[in-house]
């Protein structure tokens, strides 16, 4: 296709996003031939977005509001570049109507749906009207004018508890709130209409019968500016965390062929309603087991889970959205698209999964991509990650002829990608996809839950393996010499034994599962290392570069002084190695906290919600941070009296600072 001589010519794209849908959406302009535009904030200007494009343009300040979301700069810097065409990516400013008004008015092409469009979606509550006079089922709630507390508690109880409050403005998965009984109608309603008015400038409400096991599925759709619309078929992305989606896949599992034809068809229906010319996903909602999908919203934008219909389909959707912004036809008609395969995705986050998610902050000191699987990142070694932008990281994608092998390929790609220097979702999403429940076919939006009931922890054994590895990589020579060496000749605090042979090294390793205590024994079968009194055999190793070498495979890894990163098998770690002597005496115990309220990462603390000489009891909430736009409540380890503040609302604060002092409670008060 010639964008260039098209209704509406394109030569070149600016891309107001970051990360991997930047890079993503770069891609496809550089092979079409479309001079490509980045814009950065200062965070980003080394991201890899802003080399992978022919030009880039600094936004603003690191905060969104002063750069992405800036509507201005974002059209100044079109205007700077002469850029034909701005390419909103996800999230951001890609499904703001108000952006793509203004787009329209400096003539510069929103590749995206008209600004009616996004505007009639962007309201949950005029998108199922819409929904409703379209004849499209919409999940049972109240979606009327009315926003007063009394009419949206009256409905509450007229849909039946429990019900979901939901912000009309709402999106990845903020604004909601479950209600269980009656009586907990007030104050949720309170405190959601308080956040859709922080979150989306919006206090809009809708109240929905909260379903209880219920699938999401979605289809995608394809529209023109010439009345050409076609569905892509139709995702399922039931595994989700918060109401925001982890694993995706396509097509939806064990779908009964007449509730496939009715989705489809529901979602063919709303775009015809709304005369939608781009690409655009539909979202529903059904009851396990169920035969009635139920509208829930619809995106008016590319998704983070689109390369999985790309996959079964072999349509790259960035370039349809770039053919309708041009105003030429779709390339194809319903009938000349078809689906192959399965497709499965998941998107990965730097987050501890072992700490209920929570998002963590640094530097990537080295990522090896996976081979088997698309991997659409927005990282590489060296890329820092840090608050101002949401965790996900990458996303590893993989097809198959069936589910099975697609999960297969999945799983493998997450086993070979290798992470270093900052924790991510990587192990927890390998081991979810090969979860019985998982892989046993359909599941639902609480799989997490029950499939962790406990959280996710990864497997001793492989822990055992890895920090074993750690120390025998801290003990080995360096990258230039291969081969093992007896610690005593390069390290003078070793312990000396009377034989020669074999040579024991006693180590205290600390990495971000916690301590260990290991013994590394050099014998004539090679390294036997004990992890707090477990045999772990490595046999005869070396030290290959970057790379540790064992008869049993190869190890990634990043050696910074005693700071050893090193992964295997889609686990990863970021150790802490040194002798047993030199810790005692540095005092390696780690600190007691036993009394102070520390910060589990770096954030700005938004609320403190006890003054100096306030009793508090355990588990009382006392300082309120945020980080990676999710809120943090930290509560009181014990009781007692607040004995220090040592932080400020507002003000940033490093991982692990910390930010109050309590008095433990007396013993007869507790
Ligand atoms: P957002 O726009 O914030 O993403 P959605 O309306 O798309 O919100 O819902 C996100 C997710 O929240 C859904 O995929 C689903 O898991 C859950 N959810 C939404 N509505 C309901 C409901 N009525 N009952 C149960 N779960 C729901």
């Amino acid at each position: 296709m010639r964008f260039a001589a098209s209704p509406r010519p394109i030569r070149s794209v600016l891309v107001a996003n970051r990360g991997e849908i930047a890079l993503r959406v770069i891609r496809t302009c550089a092979r079409l031939g479309l001079r490509t535009i980045a814009v950065y904030s200062d965070a980003d200007a080394g991201a890899p977005h802003v080399a992978a494009a022919d030009e880039a343009l600094r936004l603003g300040p690191a905060p969104a509001r002063e750069s992405y979301l800036d509507m201005e700069a974002v059209l100044a810097a079109a205007a700077r570049a002469e850029a034909d065409a701005i390419h909103p990516g996800y999230g951001f400013l890609s499904e703001n109507a108000e952006f793509a008004r203004r787009c329209a008015a400096a003539g510069v092409i929103f590749v995206g749906p008209s600004p009616e469009a996004v505007a009639r979606m962007g309201s949950k509550i005029e998108a199922k009207r819409i929904a409703d006079e379209a004849g499209v089922p919409t999940v049972p709630g109240f979606h009327g004018e009315a926003q007063d507390r009394e009419t949206l508690a009256r409905a509450a109880a007229r849909i039946g508890y429990p019900v979901l409050i939901k912000a009309s403005a709402g999106g990845g998965g903020r604004g909601m709130r479950r209600v269980d009984r009656p009586q907990d109608f007030a104050a949720a309603h309170a405190a959601a209409r308080k956040e859709a008015e922080a979150a989306f400038g919006d206090g809009s409400l809708l109240i929905e019968k909260l379903i209880l096991a219920p699938r999401h599925l979605e289809v995608q759709v394809a529209g023109d500016r010439l009345g050409g619309l076609v569905h892509l078929f139709e995702r399922d992305c039931s595994v989700q965390r918060n109401n925001q989606k982890v694993i995706e896949e396509a097509p939806a599992p064990d779908l009964p062929a007449p509730v496939r034809a009715a989705l489809h068809a529901a979602a063919l229906k709303l775009c015809r309603a709304i005369d939608y010319d781009s690409v655009g996903t539909v979202e529903f909602i059904m009851e396990a087991g169920g035969s009635e999908p139920y509208f829930l919203e619809m995106n008016t934008r590319l998704q983070v889970e689109h390369p999985v219909t790309e996959l079964v389909t072999g349509i790259d959707l960035v370039e349809w959205q770039l053919v309708a912004a041009a105003g030429e036809p779709l390339p194809l008609g319903q009938e000349q698209i078809r689906a192959h395969g399965h497709a499965i995705e998941v998107r990965l986050t730097a987050e501890r999964a072992d700490r209920d998610f929570q998002p963590v902050t640094g530097r990537i000191e080295a990522v090896a991509p996976p081979r088997g699987a698309r991997f659409d990142s927005g990282v590489g070694a060296g890329s820092s990650v840090g608050l101002h932008y949401d965790s996900m990281l990458a996303k590893l994608i993989a097809h198959g002829r069936s589910r099975e092998l697609a999960i297969g390929r999945l799983a493998a790609g997450l086993s070979d990608l290798s992470v270093l220097g900052l924790p991510t979702t990587q192990t927890f999403l390998r081991d979810a996809l090969r979860h019985p429940l998982f892989t046993g076919g359909p599941v639902t939006t609480r799989f997490i839950a029950t499939a962790f009931p406990g959280g996710w922890s990864p497997d001793p054994a492989e822990l055992r393996r890895l920090r074993a590895a750690a120390a025998a990589v801290w003990i080995l020579p360096g990258a230039e010499a291969s081969g093992w060496q007896n610690p005593w000749m390069r390290r003078s605090a070793m312990r000396v034994t009377r034989s020669t042979r074999p040579a024991t090294t006693e180590l205290r390793l600390l990495d971000e599962y916690g301590e260990a205590e290991l013994r590394v024994r050099d014998g004539r079968d090679g390294l036997a290392v004990e992890v707090d009194g477990e045999l772990v055999e490595l046999g005869h190793v070396s030290r290959e570069g970057d790379r540790f070498v064992t008869q049993q495979g190869e190890f990634p890894l990043r050696r910074v002084g005693d700071r050893v990163m090193i992964a295997r098998g889609g686990l990863a770690i970021d150790a802490t190695v040194g002798l047993r002597i030199e810790a005692a005496q540095h005092g390696g115990e780690p600190e007691r906290a036993g009394n102070r309220v520390a910060a589990p990462l770096h954030g700005v603390i938004s609320q403190i919600y006890v003054a100096k000489g306030d009793t508090v009891a355990e588990g009382a909430p006392v300082v309120q941070m945020e980080a990676m736009k999710l809120v943090h409540t930290l509560l009181a380890p014990l009781a007692g009296t607040v004995a220090e503040i040592r932080c400020a609302v507002g003000e940033t604060v490093p991982s692990g600072a910390v930010l109050v002092d309590i008095s433990p409670a007396a013993e007869e008060q507790g």
